[in-house]
């Protein structure tokens, strides 16, 4: 047997790739699988750079395989880390209404979080707010029980660990450049040599799309990068924080806003804002790439979600670059908190995907394509969902691969 030969080949070792290929060996032994991953370890971009929060599924449209996946992720993921000794907590969070203005949007999202089945949800007010969260400030809330906190880069790797023992292959620093097709094979060049696979999965993040693009695939949307900055609070500081504050989010958009997330180490991380980032690895303000730039910005589709966000974008460019103003959004929730209370700023890079009328593809995308299966768009929850992505990826690739039961 040749060693480059697969079967199938799955592009990108983050949290969804591995459980995928977790999922594949053990359902489908007979399948030579492979996860073909750019750096030198897994999980080193969203995956590793994420809050750690183990979501409840309040926030989504009921119906949307952001909560379906959710809801059945959360579990799934649970009973794993039971199963193999992995740590987590389940601290609950809150999310606050700061002003009687906010009240109506909270009642909205209890009443979508009861319906997409998150257990034990409650509205509560001020006097029980503060007795979860003595040191914040809000008219009401909803407590959330079932949400918790855990280290994804370790679940990535038990996921990682567990395919190789089921027989797949993980091949690491190999950067995936050209995808051609063959007599019916992928041929897939990479910086590590070249792999022949009878299908791809893609599951290449902040990537997707060019991976896509690669195999002749016209998605529909691009790939634009968002930085997620935040800072930690000192440890004398981390008592204003029991567990996870967050505010009411805006609706129209993806993300949930500046908040306090307490990691499964016992700091207490505050943030992230959303900025639009000119690398997609770009974890720094000046992190700069022009391929990435220029592709963001001769793409339609930015220029009209720009068009429709700028306000919203011009607050969090402002946010990010005075401290000050970042200090000011945490103190809606915490108003004890001062600059001083912060240090070590670090970031996360999303990869959001934009469709051409400027829309922020809200929920989970995932495309087929003649032997391929592409996930476009895999925003949170998808690290908590990853158990159930890979169910539902695992089931198209049975039927588009023709795999057997
Ligand atoms: C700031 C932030 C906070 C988040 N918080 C949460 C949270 O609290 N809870 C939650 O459930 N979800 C959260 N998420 C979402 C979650 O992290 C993602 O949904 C999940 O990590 C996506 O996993 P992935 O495998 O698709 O992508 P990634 O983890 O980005 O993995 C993609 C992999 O593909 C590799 N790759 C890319 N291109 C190539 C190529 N050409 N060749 C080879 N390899 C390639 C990359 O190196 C990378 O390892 C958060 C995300 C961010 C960014």
């Amino acid at each position: 047997m040749n060693s480059r030969s697969y079967d199938i080949a799955i592009i990108g070792g983050g949290i969804i790739g591995l459980a995928t290929a977790m999922r594949l060996t053990q359902e489908h032994p007979d399948q030579r699988v492979a996860v073909i991953e750019k750096e030198s370890v897994i999980a080193q971009h969203q995956t590793g750079h994420n809050s750690g929060v183990i979501h409840a599924g309040i926030y989504y449209a009921p119906g949307s395989q952001k909560a379906n996946f959710c809801s059945t992720g959360g579990k799934l993921l649970r009973d794993f880390c039971d199963e193999r000794g992995i740590e987590y907590e389940m601290c609950g969070k809150l999310i606050v209404a700061i002003d009687d203005s906010e009240v109506p949007g909270l009642e909205e999202l209890h009443r979508r979080g009861t319906a997409n089945g998150a257990e034990g949800l409650e509205l509560i007010g001020p006097e029980e707010l503060r007795e979860h969260e003595p040191h914040v400030a809000g008219v009401k809330a909803i407590w959330s029980p079932n949400t918790g906190i855990i280290d994804f880069v370790r679940v990535s790797e038990a996921y990682s660990t567990e395919m190789r023992e089921s027989g797949g292959d993980l091949i690491t620093d190999a950067e995936v450049r050209a995808i051609s097709t063959s007599n019916g094979d992928m041929r897939v060049e990479t910086t590590a040599g070249d792999f022949s696979a009878n299908n791809v999965i893609n599951c290449a993040g902040l990537h997707a799309d060019a991976v896509a693009r690669m195999m002749g695939v016209d998605t529909g949307v691009r790939i634009v990068p968002f930085r997620g900055e935040y800072f930690s609070l000192k440890p004398e500081s981390a008592r204003l924080v029991n567990g996870l504050i967050y505010p009411v989010p805006d609706p129209s958009l993806p993300f949930l806003g500046v908040h306090f997330t307490k990691r499964i180490n016992g700091s207490v991380e505050a943030g992230p804002n959303a900025v639009l980032a000119l690398k997609r690895e770009g974890y720094s303000k000046t992190s700069f790439d022009f391929g990435d730039a220029w592709g963001t910005l001769a793409y339609p589709g930015f220029w009209r979600m720009s068009m429709k966000f700028w306000k919203t974008g011009a607050s969090e460019q402002y946010r990010s670059i005075v401290k000050s103003a970042f200090v000011k959004s945490l103190q809606t929730l915490v108003p004890e908190i001062t600059g001083d209370d912060l240090h070590a700023p670090g970031a996360g890079v999303r990869a959001q995907a934009v469709d051409r009328s400027g829309a922020l593809l809200q929920d989970f995308s995932i495309a087929e394509t003649k032997g391929a299966i592409h996930v476009l768009n895999a925003p949170s929850p998808g690290a908590t969902s990853s158990l159930s992505i890979s169910r539902y990826i695992v089931d198209l690739a049975k039927e588009s691969f023709g795999l057997g039961a």
